[in-house]
């Protein structure tokens, strides 16, 4: 058992996290992360529209009476977002935790406050985290340049951003980004966070609504096996590399591309047929450096125990060959 101030202040068993993720966010992977102890995250933006939204709420209650969260995105997008719906949408379903991610939150603070919602801010610089703090944010989810998605444009890998962000902020900290099994949880809680966050690792399991061959190809990739797109657009993301990703460099390495350029190769929607259909090639996906350290498809709960045992040994081994 590890209580951290992370457990204490959200409910959980143990201090690890499934972060939002686009199109994979959905009830019955977020449900099994619950019922393992752990705290899940539906991603709004999956669900068409706020009331979408408000129903996958309703069904992951069904589905578990543990404490589980909603994750709200603000990046830029393809398509306007009706951030203030999905907002409200996640107040009237009741849903008292919140991951926000991307921009600045403050908008969307005061409503959630009054509302009792804790809010998680992902952030992936040390300045983000201390606006977090400043503005009201009841934790940060700090995100080193490992992780997948989007890791900011300062590339500071979470050996450091750690405990320079440890050093400067007092608010509970789960570390983000290249992070899959009990080594990673014991080396983030030396380096000051009070817990973990895993997206690609928990896409492996066997409740991740994804396509059977997303998640043996997880298993084949290696920790090489992620391309850095949109960096020239100064909005990097970490996505799985292949065909499509390594047409997106390579326009990008041109110079001059638009998001007009790559908009038919990026889309969200294209990425989506790969998740769901595993169609490997058809557009980019999420995941991250941890892909190295992805083996096997266990169930979720195979793979918080597993997590939570060997963490016990080597926190047990560390202390005996250095007492
Ligand atoms: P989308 O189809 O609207 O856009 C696809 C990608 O292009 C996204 O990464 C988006 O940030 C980027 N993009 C769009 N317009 C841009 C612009 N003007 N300048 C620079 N980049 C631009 O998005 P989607 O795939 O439907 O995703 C919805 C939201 O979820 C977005 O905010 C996206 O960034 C985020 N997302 C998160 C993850 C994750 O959790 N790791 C994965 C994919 C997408």
């Amino acid at each position: 058992m590890i209580t951290t101030r992370f457990t204490e202040l959200f409910g959980i068993e143990h201090p690890i996290v499934q972060g939002g993720m686009q199109w994979v966010g959905r009830a019955e992977l977020v449900s099994a992360v619950a019922n393992a102890g752990a705290l899940g995250f539906l991603t709004a933006l999956t669900f068409p529209t706020p009331e979408d939204l408000i129903k996958e709420v309703q069904k992951c209650r069904e589905m578990t009476d543990k404490p589980f969260g909603v994750n709200l995105t603000i990046l830029p997008t393809l398509k306007k977002v009706p951030y203030t719906e999905y907002r409200q949408a996640i107040v009237e379903s009741g849903v008292k935790i919140v991951e926000t991610a991307g921009y600045n939150p403050r908008e969307h603070l005061p409503d959630l406050k009054r509302a009792g919602v804790k809010v998680i801010h992902k952030c992936t610089s040390v300045r983000h985290g201390l606006t977090a703090e400043r503005i009201g944010c009841d934790a940060i989810s700090m995100d080193g340049f490992e992780c997948a998605g989007h890791p900011g444009e300062d590339d500071i890998p979470n050996l450091v951003l750690l405990p320079v962000a440890r050093d400067k902020i007092k608010i509970p900290m789960i570390a983000s980004g290249g992070l899959g099994d009990a080594r990673g949880l014991v080396a983030v809680l030396a380096l000051g966070a009070d817990g973990m966050n895993m997206g690609t690792r928990f896409m492996a399991t066997q409740e991740a609504p994804v396509h059977e061959n997303v998640k043996q190809q997880m298993v084949e990739n290696d920790e090489l096996t992620t391309d850095l797109i949109f960096r020239t657009l100064k909005n990097t993301a970490r996505v799985a590399k292949n065909t499509v990703s390594q047409e997106v460099v390579s326009i990008e390495a041109k110079g001059d591309a638009t998001i007009g350029d790559l908009a038919h190769l990026v889309s969200g929607q294209r990425g989506r047929v790969v998740l769901e259909k595993g169609d490997m090639d058809y557009g980019i996906w999420s995941a991250g450096m941890v892909q190295g350290l992805i083996n096997d498809v266990p169930t979720v709960k195979e793979l918080v125990d597993r997590i939570m045992e060997e963490a016990q040994q080597i926190i047990d081994r560390l202390r005996n060959a250095y007492s």
